[in-house]
Formats: structure tokens, C-alpha cells, sequence
């Protein structure tokens, strides 16, 4: 499977860089994780957004939604044939606005794995202000294993959660010293997720705009000396 980063900026989007966006893609089959600022656009540098076959949101916070509204307009205006499904939790009321023309939510619980396409996606609720969850996604052709964390504080959960994961995409919102936190993690603590469950690769994202990334980097790598980390990069590709 290949994973296409949009957009990482945590909060907003800053010197060119949307929030939260990840393209997905498996023979074919192109799911979006979450649709933050300037995702559409992103998006469009790499596929045609008529061509997703769905949508995965993590949760209801505007930094991962903001581009929805224009996606749905671009389903509903640009050739109208075909429905997205936009799978999202209930435990808030803004899910609603998953229903349009020619876009359909499709409900998740979050107690058990689903299939999307060729991808098998399992589910952790995560430690932030409203109900979010992290997702496992394995291809299930190859086992080929993506985890990311969506929003969060530090959670022992996420060791098992990502136990082996080929890549860690890991929010990293916050500095060293602020760990246990509730909202979202440190360098040292998603390092020490990442070491504990033996990835092969963490990726650091949601990150803060402005902040000292190379501080950020170099801090979790101290905290995970065994893994490749990286800073996300717009526009990345990477062969899983
Ligand atoms: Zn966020
Ligand atoms: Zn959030």
C-alpha cells in the first residue's frame, strides 16, 4: 500500500501545510483519512478526489474535517455518478454532516474491526477533549500493517495497538515536558510506543505550527534509538 501525506499541521494550517490528511491507496482502491484544511487541494495534486472510493474520519474537530463540505460539493457538481461513504463515529451529532447528495455516512463503533476495500481496520479510542480513535490498518493481501494514532495523550494501549506496525504515524502536537498530557503526545512519549511495540518506522505529525520541529526530531529519536523516525512531509510518498 502506498501512503500519500497531505497534510500534518496540527490546529491549523501554517506556511503552505493543511491539517490533517493522509491518502491511502491499495490496487486501486484510494481511502482518505480524515479531510482536514486544504486537503481537497493537496489531494488533487495526486488524484482526481472523484476517484476516492472512501472516506475514514477520526474525528469531528475542525482541523480534521474543515474540507468535507467542499469534497461533498465536488462529489455532488463535478460529473455526479457515484456516492462516497464517509465512515465516522455517532458520539457526536456533527457525524450528520456526513450525509449529502452524493456522499453517505457509514457508522463505525469502534469495539470491532471493519473492512474497507482491501483494508482491514481495527479501532482504539484514544485520550482527547471529544471522542476520537486511532486506527490499524492492515492490508489484508499482505499484512502490511499502518497505525495512526489520530489525536491523543500518551495511552499504554497504543504498545499492543501498534504492536509491530510497519509505520507509526504518531500525533506529536506537543514539547518534551509536557508529557501526560490528555490531548495529544510528546516526542518521548510516542518514541517510547514506538520502541516498546518494535515499528519499523514512526513518522511524527499533527505537528505544532511554528514549533522547533528539529527539536521535536531529535527528541524522539532519543526516546526510540532503535527506530526510524521522521518529521511528516507534505506531500511524501511511502511504499508499505
Ligand atoms: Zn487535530
Ligand atoms: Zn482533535
Amino acid at each position: 500500500m502506498k501512503l500519500t501525506i497531505l497534510g500534518f499541521m496540527g490546529g491549523y494550517p501554517a506556511d503552505g501545510v493543511g491539517t490533517t490528511a493522509y491518502l491511502l491507496e491499495s490496487h486501486g482502491f484510494h481511502l482518505l483519512m480524515d479531510v482536514g484544511s486544504g486537503a481537497v487541494l493537496a489531494l488533487e495534486k495526486h488524484l482526481d478526489p472523484k476517484k476516492l472510493d472512501a472516506l475514514i474520519l477520526t474525528h469531528y474537530h475542525p482541523d480534521h474535517i474543515a474540507d468535507m463540505g467542499v469534497l461533498q460539493h465536488i462529489f455532488q457538481l463535478k460529473e455526479p455518478d457515484k456516492v462516497l461513504p464517509i465512515y465516522g463515529h455517532t458520539e457526536s451529532p456533527l457525524h450528520q454532516l456526513r450525509d449529502h447528495t452524493f456522499t453517505k455516512g457509514i457508522d463505525y463503533e469502534g469495539n470491532e474491526p471493519i473492512t474497507i476495500g482491501p483494508f482491514r481496520i481495527s479501532f482504539l479510542k484514544t485520550a482527547h477533549p471529544v471522542p476520537c480513535y486511532a486506527l490499524a490498518i492492515t492490508e489484508e493481501e499482505t499484512g502490511k500493517k499502518l497505525v495512526f494514532t489520530a489525536d491523543s495523550g500518551y495511552l499504554e494501549a497504543f504498545i499492543p495497538f501498534s504492536k509491530n506496525a510497519d509505520v507509526l504515524l504518531a500525533d506529536t502536537n506537543f514539547f518534551r515536558g509536557q508529557e501526560g498530557h490528555k490531548v495529544h503526545m510528546t516526542p518521548l512519549e510516542v518514541g517510547k510506543i514506538a520502541e516498546a511495540a518494535n515499528v519499523q518506522k514512526l513518522i511524527l505529525t499533527h505537528l505544532p505550527p511554528g514549533g522547533n520541529w528539529s527539536q521535536i526530531l531529535e527528541d524522539a529519536q532519543a526516546s526510540a534509538p532503535h527506530i526510524s523516525v521522521q518529521l511528516a512531509e507534505k506531500d511524501l510518498q511511502i511504499i508499505i
